[in-house]
């Protein structure tokens, strides 16, 4: 099979072959055609895609116990899987807000529009981000602890270093003097 731009070429080489034009005409009809090629070129394509988008919407209404699941969410719109929260799947898709999704179908307020795992994912993230948040206070508040510890620590050890040094066998000059 020739490739788009063979095609183009081919087509554009014949008509040029037959009238005089000049090379703005021939560029200007490479890129007609190159585009009207393309867009039949993708138009067979385009229709497998809403065919395939399309399917599953055919099938049976699903309850809603079954479009919450576990690992994922199944829009009960369009039947669509693979969430693991509808709320921008449904503005984007549908332009349902959370709310006349739940009056749509009948779903309690209650029921989170995610997946159960992930939710509770992200309530795990949640809790984990504050611990870390109470672990890292901690350790800031210990560290500045030690710190100022440390300092007034110091203190104290430089005349302990200088009593020692006097008394110490290090100067006996000074005690004989
Ligand atoms: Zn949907």
């Amino acid at each position: 099979m020739k490739t788009l731009i063979e095609l183009v070429a081919e087509i554009v080489s014949a008509h040029a072959s037959n009238t005089t034009m000049t090379t703005d005409q021939i560029v200007n009809e490479l890129q007609i055609i190159h585009a009207a090629l393309k867009n039949l070129e993708n138009a067979p394509v385009e229709n497998e895609i809403t065919e395939s988008a399309v399917e599953p919407s055919k099938e049976s209404t699903i309850t809603v116990r079954q479009a919450f699941r576990k690992d994922e969410v199944i829009c009960m719109v369009c039947h669509k899987g693979g969430f693991k929260t509808l709320k921008k799947h449904l503005s984007t898709a549908h332009q349902l807000t959370p709310g006349q999704y739940r009056k749509q179908f009948g779903i309690k307020s209650s029921q989170k529009l995610a997946a159960k795992n992930f939710s509770e994912a992200r309530r795990k993230a949640a809790e984990e981000r504050g611990m870390t948040d109470i672990l890292a206070k901690a350790r800031e508040k210990r560290m500045s602890n030690l710190t100022s510890r440390k300092s007034a620590a110091a203190k104290p050890v430089k005349p302990a270093t200088s009593t020692r040094t006097v008394k110490g066998p290090g100067r006996p000059k000074k005690v004989t003097k």
